[in-house]
């Protein structure tokens, strides 16, 4: 089949979710990727990460197994066993995946493809047209002018396949990527340091859950080195030097540059077929359409938060768009994210700041601490859930940090979604012991009624 009526551009997390979705209702689909099938997410990001701090919790139960009168000994990290056990996670969803893409009957072209005109996208010579084009080529790890990567100067693409626990890391970039390499490394053993050029680790969440990462981390045995900027880097006999501005240098095996994610969109027809773009990004309106009639961006390449569910939900909407069902359109504010690290982070609305700048005085906030959660003192997890609400109105913004409370988003993101009140939510059971209930109590408490807090 060289036509459909979706050919999509990158069989990442939008792209094969526009495929599944599209299929699902009735269009024909053709998908190109000249990579395999799944993109970052499951063979370079979330999924071979999350088994890396799965393993990194093990490795920190086996440590702190004492603390609760288990007796065991931990001996150390052999990486290639870890990688194994990654790989195995990854080719299993690969192959279901695989499966998925086969049974909807899309057509998967494997090569690397350009856009020659608004409905046709050439692959190996081969003209593959269709009456929409979606393009979802997703990001690349970006680096610092002058900062080559290579050697012991690596991104998250490399410090994915090592295949040894490094005795020293400098992180370059407290950003989601950054503390959750540093939070691994730490278990494994590492000496790590990371370099932040803003005041704050995981800048873009509330500043309480920065500040509380920053205690934890500070507690782990973490280095960090905040709101001074990266001057250059050197390549030494035993690994990387770097230099800060402010001239102090510090020195490890390993450098892992990780300063963002930049969208992957150059030499690929684009521009050259009038695809408004700014510094790489697809331009795109809220229906996630560019200017050029038919043709749609999804994912990482459209500007705005860099997550696979975003990229997930972008795909399915572009579908549903396209097969004419007037899909609901949903701000990327309200996406929920989670930052995977040890004490996780999770987050979705508005933080303190930004609803004080959108709502002036007319802002409640409350910070249900975890000492009161039954489950979280088994679990030994300091960390609160934070609650911003409208005053007399909906909870726009929840914002918690602790082990584990990543579980907690599914709960957050339909409280911010649906616009609920925090009357709404207190009068709903939250189940005892878990740590879900802290959601429970920290609305109960925002609502007047606390039970197990001192507010
Ligand atoms: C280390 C790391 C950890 C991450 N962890 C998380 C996480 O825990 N949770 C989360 O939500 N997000 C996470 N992310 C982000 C997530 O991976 C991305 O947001 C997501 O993959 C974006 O999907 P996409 O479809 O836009 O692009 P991609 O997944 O990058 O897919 C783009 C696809 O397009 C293909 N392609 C590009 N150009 C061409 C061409 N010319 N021809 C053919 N094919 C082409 C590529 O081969 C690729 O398969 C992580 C990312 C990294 C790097």
């Amino acid at each position: 089949m060289n036509s459909a009526d979706v050919l999509i551009l990158g069989g990442g997390s939008g792209g094969y979710a526009c495929a599944l979705r599209s299929a699902e209702l009735g269009l024909s689909v053709i998908l190109i990727d000249k990579d395999k099938l799944g993109g970052t997410c499951l063979h370079r990001g979330c999924i071979p990460t999350k088994a890396l701090l799965h393993a990194a919790e093990v490795a920190d139960s086996s440590r702190e197994s004492e603390n609760f009168g288990v007796k065991t000994s931990f001996e150390g990290i052999d990486m290639p066993k870890v990688n194994e056990y990654r790989d195995g996670v990854v080719a299993r969803l690969y192959k279901g995946l695989q499966g998925l893409v086969k049974s909807r009957n899309v057509t998967f072209v494997e090569g690397e493809g350009t856009l020659i005109d608004p409905q046709t996208i050439e692959v190996n010579g081969v003209k593959y047209t269709g009456k929409n084009v979606v393009l979802a080529t997703g990001s690349y790890a970006k680096s610092i002018p002058g900062l080559e990567i290579s050697g012991p100067i690596m991104t998250s693409d490399q410090a994915l396949n090592l295949d040894y626990v490094p005795k020293s890391v400098i992180v370059l970039g407290g950003g989601v990527i950054g503390v959750e390499f540093a939070s691994v490394w730490r278990s494994f053993g590492a000496d790590v340091t990371i370099v932040e050029g803003l005041p704050h680790l995981v800048p873009n969440e509330d500043e309480a859950v920065s500040k509380a990462l920053e205690r934890a981390y500070r507690k782990r045995g973490i280095n960090f080195i905040l709101g001074t900027k990266f001057a250059s880097a050197t390549h030494t006999d035993s690994g990387v030097d770097i230099t800060l501005e402010d001239g102090k240098v510090i020195s490890a095996e390993l450098l892992l540059v990780a300063v963002g994610r930049g969208p992957n969109t150059a030499d690929m027809g684009f521009e050259e077929n009038g695809v408004a773009m700014e510094r790489g990004w697809v331009l795109v309106n809220e229906r996630l359409a560019t200017n050029v009639p038919g043709i749609f961006a999804v994912g990482d390449i459209t500007p705005g938060l860099q997550l696979a569910h975003r990229g997930f939900q972008h795909g399915i909407f572009v579908a549903e768009e396209i097969a004419g069902q007037n899909p609901v359109v949903i701000a990327d504010i309200n996406i929920p994210k989670v930052t995977y690290c040890e004490p996780e982070v999770a987050s979705v609305g508005m933080n303190e700041a930004e609803a004080r700048a959108a709502f002036g005085d007319s802002v409640n906030v409350y910070e249900y601490n975890l000492g009161g959660n039954g489950k979280s003192q088994i679990l030994g997890t300091a960390g609160f859930i934070k609650l911003v609400s409208q005053k007399d109105g909906p909870v726009v913004g929840i914002h918690m940090v602790g082990s584990r409370v990543g579980e907690q988003i599914g709960e957050a993101q339909l409280i911010v979604n649906w616009e609920a009140y925090p009357e709404d939510v207190a009068t709903l059971i939250h189940a005892h012991p878990t740590q879900n209930e802290a959601m429970g109590e920290a609305h109960l408490a925002l609502a007047g009624k606390p039970l197990h807090a001192h507010a």
